[in-house]
């Protein structure tokens, strides 16, 4: 049986960029706000494999990660073939999944263990778009950073959005499991709780 709505558990890591721009803070104060419980908290320096294993392998993840800077592209007027060399989706997203792992270990992220009602899409709604440049004004993403695919592409590097976050209950589960936060969740009540 799935469990209550508000047992649901998602991750979220402070990115290296979030870290020094001394952002932990806000991004804390914005999940504790909307309602949703922090049950675990740490500060990590990753590992070129520990991220490797972080992010998904498969094919389909990876030509998606492709796709969205063709979007992008096709957007703002950016001829793929020219920037990249490829205008092949499945060729575009190794080589941005390869920026991602210098990127997330360029520096300490905090480890989030969020739970709440929803947590996965709250966190989610919170986080904003992938592309900052995209994102809405009053989520994380569109009010602390402004880049793009299109932009990180051009400097060889991965987007920079301030912070990760599950996109699926399946993946958060991974993730918690992964980075080694299972066993340091805790269990209390808010007092909204009522309990
Ligand atoms: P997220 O779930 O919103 O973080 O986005 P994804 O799972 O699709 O991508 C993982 C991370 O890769 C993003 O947060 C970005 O840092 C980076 N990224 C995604 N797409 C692109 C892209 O097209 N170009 C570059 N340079 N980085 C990207
Ligand atoms: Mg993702």
């Amino acid at each position: 049986m799935k469990p209550h709505p508000k047992e649901e558990t998602t991750f979220v890591l402070i990115k290296p960029d979030g870290v020094r721009r001394g952002l932990a803070g806000e991004v804390i104060r914005r999940i504790e706000r909307a309602g949703l419980k922090i049950v675990a908290l740490e500060m990590h320096q990753s590992s070129k494999e520990e991220i490797d294993r972080h992010y998904p392998k498969d094919e389909a993840w990876i030509t998606r990660l492709g796709e969205k800077t063709l979007s992008t592209y096709e957007k703002y007027g950016f001829d793929a073939k020219e920037e990249m060399g490829t205008d092949k989706a499945e060729k575009i997203g190794p080589q941005v999944r390869g920026w991602l792992i210098d990127y997330m270990t360029s520096g300490p992220v905090v480890k989030i263990v969020v739970q709440g009602v929803h947590a996965v899409d709250m966190i989610r709604k919170l986080a904003g778009n992938t592309q900052p440049a995209l994102a809405e004004m009053g989520t994380i993403r569109g009010d602390y950073s402004v880049d793009s695919a299109a932009s990180a592409n051009k400097d060889k590097r991965a987007i920079h959005n301030l912070i990760h976050a599950s996109e699926t209950a399946e993946e958060a589960a991974h993730e918690i499991e992964h980075w080694g936060m299972k066993g340091k969740i805790h269990i209390y009540t808010r007092i909204e709780e009522g309990l």
